[in-house]
C-alpha cells in the first residue's frame, strides 16, 4: 500500500467507523438518493459498507436502481443527496483521488474501435495519473486472455473479446475496488467462466469486487455478501450463507413405496404435495419457523405412519438462492 493511502485511512479512520467489524471500509456510501430529473426516485436513502477485500454482489430486477448507483459512486452520475467515500476519500470532494482507487467495468462497449488492445488499456492507466508499467499491463492482457491481441484492433475483436478489453481497461490503474456492471450480461460460457476465475484472483490479490446482477447463479457462485436492491431501496444486506440459513426454505422429498391416487386430509393438512404422478411427497418448510422444523417433520411422519403410508426414500434440499431472491422481489400479493 502507499503512504497516500495509508495516511487517507487514518484520515478518515475517525468519519465512520464500522459497527459491525471495526474495521475502516473500503467503500462507504450513506443515506443516498437520486431524483433524476424526470421526477423518478431511482435511488432512496441507500447507506452501505463494504469492506476491503470482499465480493460484494448487488441483485436487483430491471430498472431497480443498480447502474444509478454504481453511477453515483463512480462519478457519472451526480447524486442528489448522500455521499461516497472510497477508503475515506469523499468522491465529489476528493474525486480524483478516490476515482483512482475505483475501476469499472460498465454494461455496454465504450472502446475506441481503431486503438489497438495495448494502446487503449496503457492508455487506461494513463487517465488515472498512474505512471507507465508495461509489466502490470501485460500481467492483466494475459490474465484475460488477450495477450496475442494485444497488436490488434479493437474493431477487429469478437464481442466477448471487446468485454475483455473492457475489464482490462478497468485494471490497468491498479484499482483497489472493481464495479462490474452486469459482468454476464450477453457473455458466453467461456469468458464467464474466466472472469470467475479472474475475480477470484483479484480478491486474493486484495482487490474489492461489487458486481451488479440480475443472474442469480452468479451471486450464489461468487459473493460473500448480498444485497437486494428494489425500486431504489436496498431491501436487505447479508452474508451469502448467513442468508442461506435464515431465509432459506428446505425441501423435504420422500418417494413413495407404492404409489397414491389421492392425499389423505390428514396428510394434506401438513402442507404436504402429491407429485409426479402420486409416487412422491414434497413438503417445503421454512427453517425461520417458529415450531422447530424438526418436531414439524416427526409429526408429519407420524401421520405417514398412522396412514399406513410407507415410503422409500427420502431426502432434504436447500432452496437456492434464486428462490429466495424471487421470493424477495416479488411483488406483495
Ligand atoms: P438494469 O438491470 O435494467 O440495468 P438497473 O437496476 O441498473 O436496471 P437503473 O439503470 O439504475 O436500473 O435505473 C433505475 C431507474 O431509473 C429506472 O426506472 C430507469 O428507467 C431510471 N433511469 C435511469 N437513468 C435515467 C435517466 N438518465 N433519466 C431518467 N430516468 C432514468
Amino acid at each position: 500500500m502507499t503512504d497516500t493511502s495509508l495516511s487517507a485511512q487514518s484520515a478518515s479512520r475517525s468519519c465512520v467507523p464500522d459497527p459491525v467489524i471495526g474495521a475502516q471500509p473500503v467503500l462507504s456510501v450513506r443515506n443516498l438518493s437520486k431524483v433524476y430529473k424526470t421526477g423518478h426516485r431511482a435511488l432512496k436513502e441507500i447507506s452501505l459498507d463494504i469492506h476491503k477485500g470482499e465480493i460484494f454482489a448487488l441483485l436487483g430486477p430491471n430498472g431497480a436502481g443498480k447502474t444509478t448507483l454504481i453511477s453515483i459512486i463512480c462519478g457519472l452520475v451526480n447524486a442528489s443527496n448522500g455521499t461516497v467515500t472510497v477508503a475515506g476519500q469523499d468522491t465529489v470532494v476528493d474525486y480524483r483521488a478516490a476515482r483512482s482507487r475505483i475501476g469499472l467495468v460498465p454494461q455496454e462497449l465504450t472502446t475506441d474501435a481503431f486503438e489497438t488492445v495495448w494502446d487503449t488499456t496503457s492508455f487506461s492507466r494513463g487517465l488515472f495519473g498512474k505512471p507507465a508499467n508495461p509489466a502490470h499491463i501485460e500481467k492483466v492482457l494475459r490474465a484475460l486472455s488477450l495477450w496475442e491481441k494485444k497488436d490488434a484492433r479493437i474493431r477487429t475483436l469478437s464481442g466477448g473479446m471487446k468485454r475483455r478489453v473492457l475489464i482490462a481497461k478497468a485494471l490497468a490503474h491498479e484499482p483497489e475496488v472493481l464495479f462490474l456492471d452486469e459482468p454476464s450480461a450477453g457473455v458466453d460460457v467461456e469468458l464467464r467462466r474466466d472472469m470467475w476465475e479472474l475475480v477470484r484472483r483479484l480478491r486474493e490479490e486484495g482487490t474489492t469486487i461489487i458486481l451488479t446482477t440480475h443472474y442469480i447463479e452468479e451471486a450464489e457462485e461468487m459473493a460473500d455478501r448480498v444485497g437486494v436492491i428494489r425500486r431504489g431501496e436496498l431491501i436487505l444486506v447479508e452474508d451469502k450463507v448467513e442468508l442461506m440459513r435464515k431465509l432459506g426454505q428446505k425441501r423435504l422429498t420422500m418417494d413413495l413405496a407404492a404409489p397414491l391416487a389421492a392425499l389423505p386430509p390428514t396428510i394434506a393438512a401438513h402442507g404436504v404435495k402429491l407429485e409426479e404422478g402420486g409416487q412422491q411427497l414434497t413438503y417445503i418448510y421454512d427453517t425461520r419457523m417458529e415450531r422447530s422444523p424438526g418436531a414439524a417433520i416427526a409429526a408429519l411422519l407420524a401421520t405417514l405412519s398412522a396412514e399406513g403410508i410407507i415410503f422409500d426414500d427420502l431426502h432434504t434440499e436447500q432452496s437456492s438462492l434464486e428462490d429466495i431472491f424471487v421470493s424477495l422481489v416479488r411483488p406483495a400479493p
